[in-house]
Formats: C-alpha cells, sequence, structure tokens
C-alpha cells in the first residue's frame, strides 16, 4: 500500500500517546521519511519469544498499524551457534497468535551476509577497517576502560592492500576460529567504548541454519544490524535501552557506508514482578528440567501464556497498559492477570466445577429423582444463552464451602445453617459424619427447601451465602493444573552472595489435583475458555484427552471467601 500523506498525519487508533508517537508524527508533519513509517521486529532466534518481546512486537506492529506503515519480521539470524529452525518457527506461531501479519516481509539478516561482506570491502579501502591478529583476550585488554583510554592494536596501520587480501583469506577459511578480527578503525581514545575500533567479523568455522557451510566469518551484532535496517528501507528502528551507547555506531557505520540511515529510538524494556526475563535463563529453566518445555504454563513465554489460556486480545491490552517509556521500572504482575481477568470476564463460559470435593446428601430429596436446572452461560453477555444442569440428592461442594466452627461472617455452610446452591436450592445442614482415627469430614448432610427452587425462596427468607457444586451422579473427573508464581521473590535476580535465582525457584508452583465438573463440559470446542465458578478462570491443556481431561488454571477469580476463611 502507498502511504497516503494527509491521512498519514494523523493516528489511526486511539492507542495512548508516547515519545516514539510523538517522533512519528513529527517526521510525517516534516515528510522527513517521504511519508513513511516502517519499523521492523528483530529477534534473534535462539529462544522462545517471552512478554517483553510481546511488548516490542505490539509497539513495532502497533505503530505500522496506526500510521498506514508496514513492519518487518527479520530473524537476526548473525551467531551460527545458538540459533535453531524451531526457534524461528516458534516465533514465527506467537507474532501470528498475537495478531500481526508481516505479509511477505519475513527477512534474515543472514540474507545480507553477501552485502554486508561488500561493504566491509569498501570500510577497508576506505581506511575505515582492519584485519587484527589480536586475540580475543588482548582485544579486550587493550579495549581500556570508562576511565581508561584504550591502546591501538599494533595491527592497526596494516595497508589497505594487505588488509583486502587477509580479510578475503578468513573468508576462504585459511584460519582458524578467533586468530583474527576484521575491526572498524575510529578512535580508540573514544570516551563510548563501543566505538574503540569495535570487532565487526569474527572467523567461526560453524554451519549455519540457513547458509550452511558457505561463511566462515560471521558479522557482529553492531555491524549487520543497522545495515539490515537500511538494507530493508525502516525508517524507525526501535530498541531497547541497552543499546542506547550503541547509537554513535549505528550512526557511524550507515554515515561511512552512505546509505539509506533509519533513525534508532531507545525504549525501556519490560521487566516483570516475580518474572524472569532473560532467554539464557529461561533456557536453563528448560534445559534443567525445572519446567517442563518452553510452554510450560508457568514460563513467561507467550507459548507458555497461550498454553495457559491467555487471550492475545489480553496480552495486546497489557502491553498498551503499561505504555513506553524512556526510563526502565518494574511492572507489577497483578497488571497482567487483571487484563486477562477483564477479558475472560466477557468472554469465558462459567461452569460448575468442584476442586477440592466433599460429599453432601440431602436426605428429605428421594434416592433416585433428578431433576434439570437452568445454568447461565455468561452473565456478561446473555447471547451465550443458558444450559441444563442436573440435580441429584447426592452432590459435591467444596470442602472449603465447609465448616465445623465457622467464624463470624462465615457465610457459607455449616452446622444448622443455611445456604443457596447455585442455580439450585436452599440446602441446610443438620449433620455430617467424620473418620474416627483422623477426624477427617466424610460426609455433610442437609435438608433442602422444596420451595426455593433457581435460588430464590417465597418467603422472602434471605441466605447470604451461595456455592457452587456438581451432582455426583452426573460429574466427571478431571485434572487441574493449578499454578502459582516461579518464582516466591518479586525479583528472581535477588538472592545473596553465592547463590542464583534457582534459590528463589518457588516449591509449589504447580499442584494437581483431581476435580469433579459438570459434564456439559464436553460439548465444547477445545479451544473454549471457562470459568470455574467461584474457583478461576480455566483452559483445556493440550496434553487433555477424551480420556483424561487435563484443564490450567490461567488465573484465579478474586475470592473474598477464600480471604475471610484463612484470616479469621
Ligand atoms: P534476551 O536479553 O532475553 O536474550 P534479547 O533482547 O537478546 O533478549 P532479541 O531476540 O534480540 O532478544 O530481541 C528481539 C527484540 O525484542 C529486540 O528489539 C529487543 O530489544 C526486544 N526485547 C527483548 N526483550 C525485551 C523486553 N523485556 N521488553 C521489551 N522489548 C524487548
Ligand atoms: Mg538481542
Amino acid at each position: 500500500m502507498e502511504a497516503n500523506n494527509s491521512e498519514n498525519l494523523e493516528s489511526k487508533g486511539n492507542r495512548p500517546s508516547n515519545f516514539i508517537k510523538t517522533i512519528i508524527e513529527e517526521d510525517l508533519k516534516t515528510n522527513k521519511w517521504g511519508g513513511k513509517v516502517h519499523t521492523r521486529f528483530p529477534p534473534e532466534p535462539n529462544g522462545y519469544l517471552h512478554i517483553g518481546h510481546a511488548k516490542s512486537i505490539c509497539l513495532n506492529f502497533g505503530l505500522a498499524e496506526e500510521y498506514y506503515g508496514k513492519c518487518n519480521l527479520r530473524f537476526d539470524d548473525t551467531n551460527p551457534t545458538k540459533e535453531e529452525v524451531e526457534y524461528v518457527e516458534s516465533i514465527k506461531e506467537d507474532v501470528r497468535w498475537l495478531g500481526f501479519d508481516w505479509e511477505d516481509r519475513e527477512y534474515y539478516a543472514s540474507d545480507y551476509f553477501q552485502q554486508l561482506y561488500e561493504w566491509a570491502i569498501k570500510l577497508i579501502k576506505k581506511g575505515k577497517a582492519f584485519v587484527c591478529d589480536l586475540s580475543p583476550e588482548e582485544v579486550r585488554q587493550y579495549r581500556g576502560t570508562l576511565t581508561e583510554p584504550g591502546i591501538e592494536s599494533p595491527y592497526r596501520n596494516r595497508s589497505i592492500e594487505e588488509n583486502l587480501d587477509l580479510f578475503e583469506r578468513m573468508k576462504n577459511g585459511e584460519f582458524p576460529d578467533g586468530s583474527r578480527t576484521l575491526r572498524a578503525k575510529i578512535d580508540m581514545k573514544h570516551p563510548n567504548l563501543n566505538m574503540r575500533d569495535p570487532v565487526m567479523y569474527r572467523i567461526l568455522h560453524e554451519e549455519h541454519h540457513r547458509t550452511g557451510k558457505k561463511w566462515c566469518i560471521y558479522p557482529m551484532y553492531d555491524y549487520a544490524h543497522g545495515q539490515s535496517d537500511s538494507i530493508e528501507g525502516i525508517t524507525h528502528s526501535i530498541c531497547t535501552l541497552e543499546f542506547e551507547d550503541h547509537r554513535p555506531l549505528y550512526d557511524w557505520f550507515c554515515n561511512e557506508l552512505e546509505i539509506h540511515h533509519p533513525q534508532q529510538i531507545e525504549f525501556a524494556r519490560l521487566n516483570l514482578t516475580y518474572t524472569l526475563m532473560s532467554k539464557r535463563k529461561l533456557l536453563e529453566l528448560v534445559k534443567e528440567g525445572i519446567v517442563n518445555g518452553w510452554d510450560d504454563p508457568r514460563m513467561p513465554t507467550i507459548s507458555g501464556f497461550r498454553r495457559r489460556g491467555y487471550t492475545p486480545e489480553s496480552i495486546r491490552n497489557f502491553a498498551d497498559r503499561v505504555g513506553v517509556a524512556k526510563s526502565e521500572s518494574i511492572v507489577d504482575y497483578a497488571l497482567l492477570e487483571f487484563c486477562i481477568r477483564e477479558h475472560l470476564n466477557k468472554i469465558a463460559k462459567r461452569v460448575l466445577a468442584v476442586i477440592n470435593p466433599l460429599k453432601v446428601i440431602i436426605t428429605n430429596y428421594p434416592e433416585n429423582a433428578e431433576e434439570e436446572l437452568e445454568a447461565i452461560n455468561n452473565p456478561e453477555d446473555l447471547s451465550m444463552g443458558t444450559r441444563k444442569i442436573k440435580f441429584t440428592r447426592e452432590i459435591f461442594i467444596e470442602r472449603d464451602d465447609f465448616m465445623l466452627n465457622p467464624p463470624k461472617k462465615y457465610y457459607r455452610l455449616s452446622p444448622g445453617k443455611e445456604v443457596r446452591l447455585r442455580y439450585g436450592y436452599y440446602i441446610t445442614c443438620t449433620g455430617y459424619k467424620t473418620d474416627e482415627n483422623t477426624g477427617e469430614i466424610l460426609e455433610v448432610y442437609c435438608t433442602y427447601d422444596p420451595e426455593t427452587k433457581g435460588g430464590q425462596s417465597p418467603d422472602g427468607r434471605k441466605v447470604q451465602g451461595t456455592i457452587h457444586w456438581v451432582s455426583t451422579r452426573y460429574s466427571i473427573e478431571a485434572e487441574a493444573r493449578l499454578y502459582e508464581q516461579l518464582f516466591i521473590k518479586e525479583d528472581p535476580d535477588d538472592y545473596p552472595e553465592g547463590g542464583s535465582w534457582r534459590d528463589n525457584i518457588n516449591p509449589d508452583s504447580l499442584k494437581i489435583v483431581n476435580i469433579k465438573i459438570e459434564p456439559t463440559i464436553l460439548e465444547d470446542v477445545l479451544t473454549q475458555k471457562f470459568q470455574f465458578e467461584r474457583v478461576g478462570y480455566f483452559c483445556f491443556d493440550k496434553e487433555s484427552t477424551k480420556e483424561k481431561l487435563i484443564f490450567n488454571r490461567t488465573v484465579t477469580l478474586r475470592d473474598t471467601w477464600a480471604k475471610i476463611s484463612k484470616t479469621s
């Protein structure tokens, strides 16, 4: 689509403003890029995408959407040793799932290796790059520090001819790994360390997932990234703050090569409480078997959130609410949970399920009788209709919903007390049976009031508590996986000296329970999201089968009941 200037000046959506949008709107006014907005999302395919990447995806694709521009998906695959095809595929799936489309603009930095090589030769010919024989360790030593200038490499003043010859032989595989590098010739006294003759190419005799054995020299990130942006005609190259110090180098390469020069803009990365966001550490969680794969529902990966039952809408909404800023901050995990609750509240089908079952026998209800009660599928969306659930003499209720010696303000079931069964009758507790040895409550006896069908009493008698239940005869068993935070500390990287983030792992991050659930659950396609009333939001897990239903708890509801019984 050709950009149209007049409609371009105004943003399309009504997303909140931020400093990047201000820059773009100014550029559109001054026609800096000919009215174009072209961004990119540049993941390195060395792991699965996490929620931080989601913020970057929403930002880059979101800006393109808002300003009638384009956003490329570019795999930043300059490091052959850590990259795998599996990651490329997962990244594409995740971006698509979030709801974004890169159309035919799927690019790979490795597609530019030849061009980058030719540009390196151009820099050598300009006297702006040289082959250096220092070892990686020596390069580090010569670099200097923030307070001390660096020392020039003894190979810095090689002739252009010698540099061209050596560089070609580097490319031809004549030298072993680490023996030589190609470096930019800038300034060893530069206050910014990145400008002290940075390495552009290193020798690595490794096969690449796309170029195979073609190359044994690989460009460094700083030499590849800006030029890839340039080749693709990117206008605004948006990256995280740690690249601010690399911007002078980004600019230097574009200027020296005299090529299209995108503007690099840095924003603060997303940090979340109770969450690790480093791909290296996430890989360790997977490799060490601390979690069950990249898409374990406790992982902060996009695939983990998807499996846990998060919706793309909730994550996009979260990204909007978090906003875009110039300074680092840590976002409360509760905001993410708020966003998913908000969405699921609108779309999730309500069902009755009992997580920790306790049998209740309604002694005045006939043994073999049964009846159908009408239940609302979603009070927030009545177009989702109603369903019939079976009521019988024996039911399960939540163990937590019965107490022998309840505290004040406990409005659930206890001896002598009356409660309402959701969509059903009022019942009054008349007795219970305990295990002689353990004192555990085995079953509870109640009577029901036949006049209260549907949850209303004709005499206007009020009960304060409503509890959920399922019929023992008409419920099915399922497994529920209840997740808690993977880490017990807000900052998982806060550990005593000599320790590691592993010390902060929550040993109770996964609890597996057998639950009882109403059989209507089977009517729904596997993608359906559910609210187990009074319990939480759940979805089918991918390991679920017809024989064994498995649910993941996406997020809890804020159950004030649970709080009262715990604190009193
Ligand atoms: P990690 O440090 O976890 O390995 P990375 O930044 O190296 O992550 P890339 O694949 O290079 O991972 O990231 C792709 C894009 O996503 C980059 O533009 C990067 O700035 C952005 N990004 C990565 N992490 C975050 C984050 N926590 N918040 C926002 N953007 C992020
Ligand atoms: Mg990176």
